[in-house]
């Protein structure tokens, strides 16, 4: 059975309405499909629609931003209860830090002379944003003819040490996950391997996630070398947290990246969707 337990719409930084998102799921025969945009809920009522009406079973999800040792992480929230006061709370704190750094991160890159002019009438647009992620201004760059691409616009400009990086200090984990429990919902550890750790600081991230309660940590994704999905079901299993898996999918089209297709968890990595399934 195909499942999916991480994707965006553009209710953050996906293209997709949620209607679309679910339309592109059930053209490619996912059955379980999980909402996840970064700190924000505001899709599920449309992506619950969409699923019902297409039989696709729905999960409430959300990818919200936290900080560990300076590192951002991102903790998925799975089955969680969209209207819980704590969770709102918690996702409203997380956007103001979000529209704050937007607006730092706009102030600086228009310090250079040739970008101030063709950036500065897409800012209001990215102040705007109900979530602004970097991704948005990503966008804006290559629109204000400063990359060729997002990617380039993420090397050449938000790369950690170039001039549009600034640091914020999101929620820790334990806030984060705690956030996610009050709703209702497991907490899994997003794509572990793309932090650029060193493999004692991974162990302790995914040993500390585990002590602070939580559920579980994405294992299969897209594009995961080899290497990597044995180095991450390996640390599920020492740390006793089950297994996830989602495509992290933004855009539609990019064939590296499909919804819903992953490797099968090995047998000694607990998958989480049951879980998933026996709470709805
Ligand atoms: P933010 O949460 O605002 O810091 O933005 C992070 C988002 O930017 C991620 O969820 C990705 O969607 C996107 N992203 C991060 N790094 C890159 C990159 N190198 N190229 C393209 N997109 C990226
Ligand atoms: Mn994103
Ligand atoms: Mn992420
Ligand atoms: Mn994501």
């Amino acid at each position: 059975m195909l499942i999916d337990l991480h994707t965006h719409s553009c209710f953050s930084d996906g293209t997709l309405t949620p209607a679309q998102l679910v339309a592109e799921a059930a053209a490619r025969a996912v059955r379980v499909l999980a909402l996840t945009d970064h700190d924000s809920t505001a899709g599920h009522t449309q992506a619950r629609e969409a699923c019902a009406s297409t039989g696709i079973h729905f999960i409430p999800g959300v990818e919200a931003t936290a900080g560990w040792r300076g590192q951002e992480i991102h903790v998925v929230g799975l089955g969680v209860d969209a209207a819980h006061p704590v969770l709102v709370a918690h996702l409203g704190q997380v956007v103001a830090l979000r529209r704050e750094r937007m607006a730092r991160l706009c102030e600086r890159l228009q310090r250079t002379p040739a970008l101030a002019a063709s950036l500065a009438p897409l800012v209001p647009a990215l102040l705007a944003q109900p979530v602004p992620t970097r991704t948005h201004l990503a966008r804006a760059l290559v629109q204000a003819g400063a990359a060729r691409d997002p990617q380039a616009a993420f090397r050449r400009h938000l790369a950690a040490g170039a001039r549009g990086h600034v640091a914020t200090a999101w929620p820790d984990l334990a806030t984060t996950i705690a956030a996610v429990h009050a709703a209702g919902g497991h907490a899994v550890l997003a794509h572990a391997h793309r932090y650029r750790l060193s493999a004692g600081a991974l162990r302790n991230l995914c040993s500390e996630f585990a002590a602070l309660g939580g559920d579980a940590m994405e294992v299969s994704l897209p594009g995961l070398s080899p290497g990597d999905a044995t180095r991450l079901c390996e640390l599920a299993r020492q740390n006793g947290l089950a297994g996830s898996a989602g495509s992290d999918f933004h855009v539609p089209g990019q064939r590296w990246r499909p919804l819903g297709r992953f490797a099968k968890l090995p047998d000694h990595v607990e998958p989480l969707l049951p879980r998933l399934m026996a709470a709805a």
